[in-house]
């Protein structure tokens, strides 16, 4: 496997539209690829693929390997950029040590796990054990075809998955996740007053619910909420509330309407709350602005009690990081108050919570639910996904730690990261399989800024290839 192969097959599967959802023509690429070689070649019907390469000479004793990556890529491109992801390839643009397409994302993640996983296969002089190459689909969205792999197709029991994108950390562990939701349920009274205005909070930075919970940015929905308890009372009540766009991002933005007796009591309050908060974020989050204008009538307020029963429990919503591991001095649990909706008869609270074990994110869960049980509110979920759990002994690990080393003259970080991978999937099909994520570095993935190393790209072939050489 060398980077020139790598990156020929990349430039060849970058000419096939292959969003989250629509695999079929890469999918089908990659099958007539691997028959093209003679290797047995499996396709389901959520249009994974395996690809079996029998042990080179000499290799034929050794346990069997998998190397796994995704075949969707996500799909943004530029505001001002003409590109039919649905249609068009993606060009690919060298620019020094760097790949980088034209206005839209690149598809490195994960199009370079596919693009070395075929280039190993197609290379004849390459020394290694029995090789199992998975190629998964929708990882991006609902990671349903990692969910749908039969396991029983592969004999490995060490995966290495190419999906990380900084050279040089070993992922060895993922949070699990599930969202819940409670809905308050609640009850409208006539507006007491016909005064009627609007709060705003926008400018936050926001950002991923998992990689980003413990930089002390601040949650929309949280800060709303602050505001809704410091002005409702007897001379104000709420209309209606909104924050967030999805479970897993920290909320940038909130509007809530109100009804009051003084608009200009309740300025003065929202004044006094602001300077509190910009004091606070002053250094994690310091462009948070918050507005109160006039608005339109409403023709109901919610009563004292749904109100409070809503502030409360947002309130006592666990929000942030919950728990750290402190010998690994990372957040292993957090909790996420993403959005935030108001309906007919309830007000929704979507949350995303995560933890690296999994009793500690059905904890969170049922912890949850009893602050829901509390105000009036039933709790259901969505989107459960399992950690991958560190495991203290791992042969594969000290394996490609060793090999690093003496390549590099330099450690491996070794890291858990609080976000799900479909390496957590895998090891809750196959528990003893040990595993392991790696990749180049990759700068800016999910956006159109979205560019990979190539002398990077480079060395992860080199290692890859000594790592399965050694594997002897
Ligand atoms: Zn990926």
């Amino acid at each position: 496997m060398n980077k020139d192969k790598v990156l020929y097959y990349f430039e060849k599967i970058n000419k096939i539209p292959r969003g989250s959802g629509n695999e079929k023509a890469v999918s089908d690429y990659t099958v007539a690829f691997g028959k093209s070689l003679g290797l047995e070649t499996i396709q389901d019907s959520n249009n994974n693929v395996i690809i079996k390469k029998p042990a080179s000479k000499g290799y034929e004793n050794s346990a069997p390997v998998i190397i796994q990556g995704h075949l969707d890529m996500v799909c943004e491109k530029d505001t001002d950029i003409l590109h039919d992801f649905e249609k068009d390839s993606i060009n690919v643009v060298y620019d020094g040590d760097f790949i980088h397409a034209e206005g839209t994302t690149l598809g490195a993640d994960d199009g370079i796990a596919v693009a070395m996983a075929m280039a190993l296969l197609a290379d004849d002089s390459a020394e290694h054990p029995a090789l199992e190459v998975v190629f998964t689909t929708e990882e991006e969205t609902t990671m349903s075809g990692a969910a749908a792999l039969n396991i029983s197709e592969l004999s490995g029991r060490r995966l290495i998955n190419i999906d990380s994108e900084v050279e040089g950390v070993f992922t060895v562990g993922c949070a699990g996740g599930r969202k819940p939701a409670v809905h308050i349920g609640v009850e409208y009274i006539a507006p007491p007053y016909d005064c009627f205005g609007e709060i705003t909070i926008r400018g936050l930075l926001g950002g991923h619910s998992g990689l980003d919970i413990n930089k002390g940015r601040a949650n929309a929905n949280k800060l709303m909420n602050e505001l809704l308890e410091a002005v409702i009372g007897e001379d104000c009540f709420l209309c209606t509330v909104s924050g967030g766009a999805k479970e897993n991002a920290i909320p940038r933005d909130s509007k809530a309407a109100v009804c009051c007796r003084s608009f200009e009591s309740i300025k003065a309050k929202l004044s006094q709350k602001l300077a509190d908060i910009k004091e606070r974020f002053a250094a994690t989050d310091s462009g948070i602005e918050i507005s109160f204008v006039p608005t339109e009538k409403y023709d109901k307020v919610l009563s004292s009690k749904s109100a409070c029963n809503f502030i409360n429990a947002i309130k006592e919503i666990p929000n942030g990081v919950i728990a750290m591991d402190t010998e690994l001095n990372m957040v292993r649990t957090s909790n996420n108050i993403g959005v935030v909706k108001t309906y007919e008869n309830e007000i929704g609270i979507f949350c995303a919570a995560r933890s690296a074990l999994t009793a500690e994110k059905l904890a969170v869960y049922s912890e949850i639910e009893s602050i829901g049980n509390k105000y009036n509110g039933k709790t259901t979920y969505r989107g459960d996904y399992p950690a991958w759990e560190y495991k203290s002994d791992s042969p594969l690990r000290d394996m490609l730690v060793r090999i690093y080393r003496e390549m590099f003259s330099k450690e491996p970080v070794i890291e858990i990261i609080h976000a799900g991978l479909e390496c957590g999937i895998l090891s809750e099909k196959a528990p003893d399989m040990d595993m392991l994520s790696i990749g180049p570095d990759i700068y800016d993935i999910h956006t159109p800024m979205e560019r990979a190393s190539i002398s990077s790209i480079e060395r992860m072939c080199n290692f890859i290839s000594e790592v399965l050489k050694q594997m002897k």
